[in-house]
């Protein structure tokens, strides 16, 4: 047998998880190689399997990049599957002010919260939107992750929206990163419309799903249905617009409570639904017959200090996909620490470590509807992978917030080499 060419090989992995096993438990869908190596070609992965093995596999081309990952985990580079990362300003004043003690409605009588950031975001230009997002794209990397979902949702008028989108458009050539986008404009009734919310979400119905739609800017439409935000009905018109013209759904439901959001996801065919701190056995089971990923964000969880924790581990043990993310935004969860979330998944949402990182791999990209591509290292997937500076994965959740990156590839490129004193984090 001819053995399969390869320009890039990663040599002797303590840790290697493929996440491209089976089964219903975390261990055998993790697919781990105590010793393991893999193999790529032009940007995808041509063979994985024990490094013993590797030389009657594989034929290194002249040139093949190598790299040894002695005493070190590999693992899929890491999925963010909700970020809001491209905003204007920031609500460090806020933040000081709710550890001072003022309440959420202090801080908004003050033009504090969700308003801020989308009075600093429609001041901004395109191009500062895509200035700002640039260095948080960085600090994803740093901590492993090669693909990530990036909502609207702050420009909340069919020019800010597009705006918006154009940004998220334009990162993945300024920066190792992919993107999928997601059309937010349900995320908050803007104040220009506080006593007609009618009329928003016409404008959503009527102009800013199609003129997105059009201009095939986004994958997905979101909205955040929820008390104080949209409900279930508004959620459904704008939701179904977008459906009718291409975007699938995701929802932030059942965050501060149930009040239909998850069933809305289900009716709907969502692809995720998000948050779930409050979600019900209802719930659950609606979600579990339609096929819709659970996405858990502990970090806003944390940082909202607003517990309880979305039951993870009932979600997982009922056979849904669990999808994990950080959630970064510039109110409810400023952090673009994956390890973070990780952490926080097997602390308070009851996952395994094992659990966590399939969760923020396989589990997010099928979340966004992209594992037949990112999230797992197998024959013709990308070759998105991480070399961690740890000897187990379990290091991952377990030392907690920190990075262990030592070196991120991208569809087989090398993008991110940490200095190597991190190289004894493990
Ligand atoms: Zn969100």
């Amino acid at each position: 047998m001819s053995r399969l060419e390869a320009d890039l090989i990663v040599r002797n992995a303590a840790d290697l998880c493929t996440m491209a096993g089976t089964g219903a438990d975390a261990a055998a869908r993790l697919g781990r190689l105590r010793g393991g190596a893999v193999a790529c070609r032009e940007g995808r992965v041509v063979w994985t399997g024990p490094d013993a093995e590797l030389e009657a596999n594989v034929e290194p081309l002249a040139g093949a990049a190598r790299i040894d990952a002695t005493g070190c985990t590999v693992t899929p580079g890491l999925v963010d599957c909700h970020t809001h990362v491209v905003f204007a300003g920031d609500r460090a004043d806020e933040f000081a002010l709710r550890c001072a003690g003022a309440t959420y409605l202090e801080i908004a009588r003050r033009g504090g919260g969700i308003r801020a950031t989308v009075r600093a975001t429609r001041e901004a230009s395109e191009d500062t939107l895509v200035e700002l997002a640039l260095p948080r794209l960085a600090r994803m990397l740093a901590h492993g992750v090669t693909t990530a979902e990036a909502k609207s949702g702050y420009g909340l008028s069919v020019a800010d929206e597009l705006k918006m989108l154009r940004a998220v458009g334009r990162l993945p050539s300024l920066q190792p990163i992919e993107l999928v986008a997601t059309l937010l404009c349900a995320h908050a009734i803007p104040p220009e419309y506080a006593e007609s919310r009618e009329a928003y979400v016409e404008l959503c119905v009527r102009e800013i799903v199609p003129e997105v739609a059009r201009a095939g800017l986004a994958r997905f439409c979101d909205a955040f249905v929820e008390k104080g935000a949209f409900t279930v009905d508004e959620g459904r018109a704008i939701l179904g617009r977008a459906k009718e013209l291409g975007m699938k759904a995701r929802l932030h439901a059942d965050q501060m409570s149930a009040m239909g959001a998850v069933e809305l996801a289900a009716e709907l065919g969502a692809a995720s639904a998000d948050h779930l701190e409050y979600l019900t056995d209802a719930g659950l089971a609606a979600l579990a017959a339609a096929g819709v990923s659970a996405v858990l964000l502990p970090v806003s969880t944390l940082f909202l200090k607003q517990e309880p924790y979305a039951p993870g581990r009932r979600l997982w043990d009922a056979g849904l996909n669990v999808g994990l993310a950080t959630n970064l935004n510039p109110g409810s969860a400023t952090s673009e620490n994956a390890s973070l979330a990780l952490g926080l998944a097997c602390l308070f949402n009851g996952l395994t470590p094992s659990e966590a990182l399939f969760a923020f791999t396989k589990g997010a990209a099928r979340a966004l509807l992209i594992d037949d591509r990112v999230g797992s290292l197998a024959p013709g997937m990308q070759a998105d992978l991480v070399v961690h500076a740890c000897e187990s994965h379990e290091h991952l959740a377990y030392h907690l917030a920190v990075s262990h990156v030592r070196t991120v590839v991208k569809k087989g490129k090398v993008v991110l080499e940490a200095p190597v004193e991190r190289c004894r984090a493990g």
